[in-house]
């Protein structure tokens, strides 16, 4: 869908900001790009939609080289979200999310329409909400007018750069948890600048880790990247904490549930569901409190998860990982040579 080759940047001032980077975005892919400050990962993202021009490279979306295309209608393919939300100050609510499909020409009436329903999917109330101007609504609520107005013109494609970074934690992990429901949905395109390995890891089908310099240190999925950084540098960045961060990425499995026999379930309390995540099982057991968490699949009861079934869980995950790398290791890096050539 998206696809950089060879793509470099060199601003005017002979920084280097990027470094002939290679990197390939399926459609429907979230990919987050993670680093520390500086080390060229909005410029990269403002490549994408000609907010900035490469020194070097090919970037391709469907095929078709951006630097064939007007600006402005590559732009309207695609949604752009910032942290500083960029709201007009002056305007409502439904006005700020209106504008963009009055550029696009549709009706007053039409337009109103359009923003009641984003405001509606990204969780706003319009009828509450859309009244009020930027600086009656939290922070939160305002990133999740940025959404909704980089949806407005129903982009393909998404570039979010550290858009939950300006909220506190407690609602950054809120709105995450809400963009991945709304891009399961929606089935976008994404890109997304953060900073944050947590955010990364968390969010993303895959994850380009950059280093200062520009340079792309490890391009893989979340569960590759803490079993198997590709560096040290990778290594540090991910942290120590590898165990505890595969949680995240380790689903609930049945064969690590206790059976329910015997329990009445009414007695069960709060139950979580059977694709939650390991970290979701633990941090609802310890909030349950009870040394035990019910499972559902859909409106069933399935079983029981205990510490016990995380640990076992966890185990298995990362003995996973340990024999996916062992027979990548054992796979030979040529074919054998064929029996041609032992003539
Ligand atoms: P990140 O998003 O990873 O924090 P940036 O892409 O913003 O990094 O910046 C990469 C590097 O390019 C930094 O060293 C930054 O100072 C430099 N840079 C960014 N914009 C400009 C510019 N307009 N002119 C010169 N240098 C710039």
């Amino acid at each position: 869908m998206i696809s950089l080759t060879g793509v470099g940047k060199t601003y005017p001032d002979g920084t280097v900001a990027v470094q002939e980077l290679d990197l390939d975005v399926r459609r429907g892919e979230l990919v987050c790009l993670v680093g520390p400050s500086g080390c060229g990962k909005s410029t990269t993202l403002k490549m994408i939609n000609r907010l900035i021009e490469p020194s070097t490279g090919t970037i391709r979306i469907d095929g078709a080289d951006i630097m064939d295309q007007d600006p402005v209608k590559l732009r309207r393919g695609i949604g752009y979200v910032i942290q500083a939300v960029g709201l007009f100050p002056h305007e409502r609510i439904v006005q700020n999310v209106m504008t963009v499909p009055l550029l696009y020409g549709e009706s007053k009436a039409t337009a109103r329409q359009r923003a009641n329903e984003l405001l509606d999917l990204v969780g706003l109330n319009p009828g509450k909400y859309g009244r009020r101007y930027p600086h009656q609504l939290s922070g939160g609520q305002r990133q999740r007018v940025g959404v909704a107005r980089a949806l407005a013109a129903n982009p393909p494609v998404l570039l979010m750069d550290e858009p939950f970074g300006a909220v506190d934690p407690v609602v950054r992990v809120r709105l995450q948890d809400e963009f991945l429901r709304l891009q399961r949905e929606l089935d976008k395109t994404v890109v997304l600048v953060t900073h944050d390995i947590d955010e990364a890891v968390r969010m993303g089908d895959r994850v380009a880790v950059f280093a200062q310099g520009g340079r792309l240190a490890q391009y893989a999925t979340p569960a590759e990247l803490l079993a198997d950084p590709a560096d040290e540098f990778v290594a540090d960045f991910v942290g120590s904490t590898r165990g505890l961060r595969r949680l995240t990425v380790t689903r609930l499995d049945p064969g690590h549930l206790e059976p329910l026999d015997g329990v009445r379930t009414g007695d069960l309390g709060a139950a979580i569901d059977l694709d939650s995540s390991l970290e979701e099982a633990l941090a609802a057991m310890l909030r349950e409190d009870r040394g035990m968490i019910a499972v559902k699949d859909g409106p069933r009861f399935v079983g029981v998860l205990t510490p016990n079934g995380v640990h076992a869980a966890l185990r298995a995950s990362l003995a996973d990982l340990e024999n996916e790398r062992e027979s990548a290791a054992e796979r030979p890096a040529t074919p054998a040579p064929g029996p041609d050539l032992e003539k």
